[in-house]
């Protein structure tokens, strides 16, 4: 009797003492990033994330800020596979079930390559595995199979990186990393749980420009990093410490305006944008600005206007006023001045009466269009008629066709 209980607790003992698996040490921290996440506890969330990468910290921090906005009602990492250490580090292959309030449909998943690095014993999630070129001033981390269209915006990005700092007169002080996915739902879930808008590109302040595609062709890769690194570069006007608070407080069309117009190489307003707006006059539907400011509540519908609208706003103020206000315009709203106080300021004229201007002049354009068309087709109409009385005079003088 005794000596079997004396086995017993020899194979108990044994079991509580084996040393636990890799698999089961990623899995405490895996789980516990899901269930901190599902209460919404970004502290709690972080103290599992490694903070050895800026620009991955900076994400994560931010990933965990929205667990507040909306959290998500479903959330699993779960070990697919077995995990290997790879120069010390845990090298795993995870699938990610989600969802949220706001997603209609069954459940997101994705599988994604993720990396921990071991810090006092506890193993500390660092993000997805990349690929990784670097070239001046810009750090390329790509999923498998963009390899060629990584090789292609590193050879762009001098041009792209000179452009838009031309038009911004500043620089930034570290490279500029881009992130390039090829699943929308593994972008979608690296921004925040919530996020469920189809979208080409990404940039926050401090985090890495990310973009989503099979196959980037150079002028594609022209438009969005354009696009993205101008946002990096108006985040980058503030300290780091009100970079966040700012670039939300900061409407949303000044910064997809800002953005677009740099992507066309800071060009006045026409082709598009001109005939959009125009468009838009017409049928009544220009939006009044506080409805494309706040990037989580402006209507779905009108996000093309918030790129568009804004993008026509911004370059009128830099063809009326100068790109030197225009440059104040952006950092002194950055900086923490109102649309009111920073237009007063820097292009000393009331933001309602420049709106008041704007909107006379799209009137006035669509005006001036109508009259040149109507112009064009009575010109058209008198050559018409020109050409049918010459027609008769012919007819009738021709014998054969005369009677
Ligand atoms: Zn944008």
């Amino acid at each position: 009797m005794i000596t079997e209980l004396t086995a017993a607790a020899v194979v108990s003992s044994t079991i509580a003492f084996a040393e636990p698996t890799l698999s089961e040490d990623l899995s405490v921290t895996l789980d516990a990033m899901a269930s901190s996440a599902l209460a919404a506890d970004r502290e709690a969330y972080l103290e599992h994330v490694w903070d050895g990468e800026k620009t991955l910290h900076q994400e994560q921090w931010a990933w965990a800020k929205d667990l507040a906005r909306i959290a998500p009602d479903v959330l699993r990492f779960e070990l697919v596979g077995e995990p290997a250490i790879v120069d010390g580090e845990a090298h795993a292959d995870i699938k990610i079930t989600w969802n949220t309030e706001n997603w209609e449909s069954h459940d997101r998943t994705i599988d994604v390559p993720v990396r921990f690095i071991e810090d006092n014993g506890k193993w500390l999630y660092a993000g997805r595995q990349w690929a990784e070129l670097e070239g001046d001033g810009v750090r390329v981390l790509y999923a498998d199979g963009l390899g060629e269209s990584a090789i292609r915006a590193l050879d762009i990005w001098p041009e792209i990186k000179q452009n838009v700092e031309e038009g911004f007169k500043r620089t930034l002080d570290h490279p500029q990393v881009i992130k390039m996915y090829t699943s929308m739902p593994e972008l979608q879930f690296s921004i925040f749980p919530a996020y469920v808008e189809p979208l080409g590109g990404w940039n926050e302040p401090m985090e890495s420009i990310k973009l989503v595609g099979f196959d980037f062709s150079a002028g594609h890769l022209r438009a969005v990093l354009g696009h993205e690194y101008a946002h990096a570069l108006t985040f980058s006007i503030p300290p780091e410490e009100i970079a966040v608070e700012r670039a939300h407080a900061v409407p949303w069309w000044v910064h997809e305006g800002i953005a677009e117009l740099a992507t066309q190489g800071f060009t006045p307003n026409r082709g598009r944008a001109q005939m959009a707006v125009e468009h838009w006059h017409r049928r009544g539907e220009l939006q009044a600005w506080e409805d494309l400011s706040d990037f989580y509540t402006v209507d779905p519908s009108h996000y093309g206007q918030v790129y568009v609208q804004g993008r026509h706003m911004v370059s009128y103020v830099n063809d009326t006023f100068g790109d030197d206000a225009r440059i104040e315009w952006i950092e002194s709203m950055m900086m923490g001045a109102t649309l009111e106080d920073a237009s007063e300021q820097s292009l000393g004229k009331a933001w309602s009466e420049i709106d008041a201007d704007w909107r006379t002049l799209v009137s006035e354009a669509v005006e001036e269009r109508d009259r040149a068309r109507a112009a064009e087709e009575v010109k058209q109409e008198q050559e018409s008629d020109a050409d049918s009385n010459q027609g008769t005079k012919k007819e009738s003088a021709d014998p054969s066709k005369g009677g």
